[in-house]
């Protein structure tokens, strides 16, 4: 609900800097610090962490040019793309999130075929881009939103990753990624099945994507050729060894 209530609030329309809740008087003036543990704030980073849209609700009020003028209204979905804490204006700790609209509607749980940037675009000499670049669309957004199939393959690894064992603990949460190992959509055309999905870490998850990481049918980690572990499993998390097999030969080269 944006309706003014937060003098920290920012509303650029498509993006929107919300404060958190809690902490103010019956004036709303800013009286305490706010808290992650409040169930509020708390929902956002789920969102942020799960990849889950937030519905935008406006209500009338001064301090924006996107609100309406009068009564409230429905504004759609958006997405939890940071969060982080500041000092506001009247001197106590918040906590913001930005919210980014949602405007590609269904989008698939991830894309290999997106994340492969072009390096040739890095090589530039000076530094380009904007000074004030919040606005700027992200041309790749990895933080899709999570399946119930990718939720309980995390839930099965408490977010902690496959491959490396690294758990990205935020404060608020643990963050991790669901990767198909046989690839959602066309050519490859995996099932969205939780043995074709696997629990992990940033890192691991583009290495794996891109076909640094495969899978020998014994479940032993090779990287760059040589093997370096195994996956890690567990009792209720059974991987389908043909989506390994089909990730692995794409990768033979
Ligand atoms: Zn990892």
């Amino acid at each position: 609900m944006v309706s003014g209530g937060y003098k920290d609030d920012q509303d650029h329309g498509d993006v929107i800097v919300y404060t958190g809740h809690g902490g103010q008087d019956g004036a709303k003036n800013q009286i305490s610090d706010q808290s992650l543990d409040d169930p509020g704030n708390a929902a956002l980073v789920t969102s942020y962490l799960e990849g889950q849209l937030v519905r935008v609700i406006r209500g009338a009020h001064r301090n924006s040019q996107y609100a309406p003028r009068s009564g409230y209204r429905y504004d759609g979905l958006y997405r939890v793309t940071s969060y982080g804490s500041t000092v506001g204006a009247d001197g106590h700790r918040i906590w913001q999130f930005r919210l980014e609209a949602d405007q590609r509607g269904d989008i698939p749980e991830h894309s290999a075929q997106e994340a492969q940037l072009p390096l040739q675009g890095l090589l530039v000499e000076a530094p380009i881009g904007v000074a004030s670049p919040a606005r700027v669309r992200r041309e790749i957004q990895r933080t899709v939103r999570n399946s119930r199939v990718i939720r309980q393959v995390k839930s099965w690894h408490g977010g902690v990753c496959q491959l490396c064992g690294l758990a990205v603990v935020l404060p608020g949460g643990v963050y991790s990624e669901g990767a198909h190992i046989q690839a959602l959509g066309d050519p490859y055309n995996g099932p969205d099945t939780t043995d074709n999905v696997l629990c992990l870490c940033p890192t691991c998850h583009v290495m794996f994507d891109g076909g640094a990481i495969v899978l020998t049918d014994e479940l032993d980690i090779v990287r760059h050729g040589a093997k370096v572990g195994t996956l890690r499993t567990h009792p209720q998390h059974v991987i389908d060894l043909a989506r390994v097999r089909s990730h692995r030969e794409r990768w033979r080269g």
